[in-house]
């Protein structure tokens, strides 16, 4: 019994999922038909439309994200498959990845990796989490800052402490409530799904996925991995 409730949970959240999709890939094209519309029937100038034709790009690039992160949901590949993952070196994949665009943003990127063990996980999807953070990261630094990622072994608690630290807007606890519910966003083209896959695949290792924010400060995000479970599971 209690697999099928589980299992039942599982649909309805797929369901949930479904209709959240539907309705965020509706919305813009609702507004680009409407627009589509007004040009249609209107004598105006191309250059009297231009606010039009900006919103229609950023509403297709909208629905682009989104359906990209449904694939990346989708994707087969997405099922577990284990392998064994130097952290440090996820971390400087990321850092290298980012440091090119951080750097054109006036965006001070810092890299601090202790030798760490050899563990046992999804080494992909690892590298999905850090990365959703890093780019939230970098959003939410306006102008000049710093984001620095980390990774520790915290011996006391046999742990493996990753760190995502911005310098950026921070967050209102009304904001700090919502984070991983599907959807959520407070970005002009967000998808607010990044994080709720974050916390999803960081679970699914068998993590905790912590953050800490002040307003006007910035934000921590912190992915602690028990090490014992992870060093033996083979
Ligand atoms: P998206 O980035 O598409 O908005 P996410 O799920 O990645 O979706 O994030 C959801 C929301 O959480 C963001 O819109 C933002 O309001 C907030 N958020 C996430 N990370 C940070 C951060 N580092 N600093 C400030 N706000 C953040
Ligand atoms: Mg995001």
């Amino acid at each position: 019994i209690e697999q099928e409730l589980i299992r039942s949970e599982k649909l309805q959240l797929v369901g949930q999922l479904a209709a959240g999709f539907a309705h965020e890939i509706r919305n813009p094209l609702t507004t680009i038909r409407g627009f589509m519309q007004i040009f249609h029937q209107s004598d105006a100038t191309k250059d009297e439309h231009k606010v039009h034709y900006d919103v229609m790009i950023k509403e297709i690039d909208r629905v682009n994200s989104i359906i990209g992160e449904l694939l990346q949901m989708a994707n087969p590949k997405s099922g577990t498959s284990k392998t064994e993952t130097n952290i440090g070196e996820v971390l400087t994949d990321i850092h290298t990845l980012y440091e090119p665009e951080a750097n054109e943003q006036g965006i001070k990127m810092r890299l601090q990796v202790e030798p760490l063990p050899t563990v046992y996980l999804d080494r992909s999807k690892l590298h999905q989490v850090v990365m959703n953070l890093v780019k939230n990261g970098l959003e939410a630094i306006d102008g000049s800052g710093s984001l620095a990622l980390s990774a520790y072994e915290n011996t006391e608690r046999e742990i493996i402490e990753i760190k995502v630290e911005d310098t950026g807007i921070g967050m209102n606890p009304q904001t700090m409530e919502k984070l991983g519910t599907p959807f959520f966003t407070t970005k002009e083209t967000g998808t607010g799904l990044g994080l709720m896959t974050s916390f999803r695949i960081v679970e699914e290792i068998g993590g905790k996925l912590l953050v800490t924010s002040k307003e006007g400060v910035g934000t921590t995000f912190m992915i602690q991995l028990p090490l014992y479970e992870l060093k033996m599971y083979r």
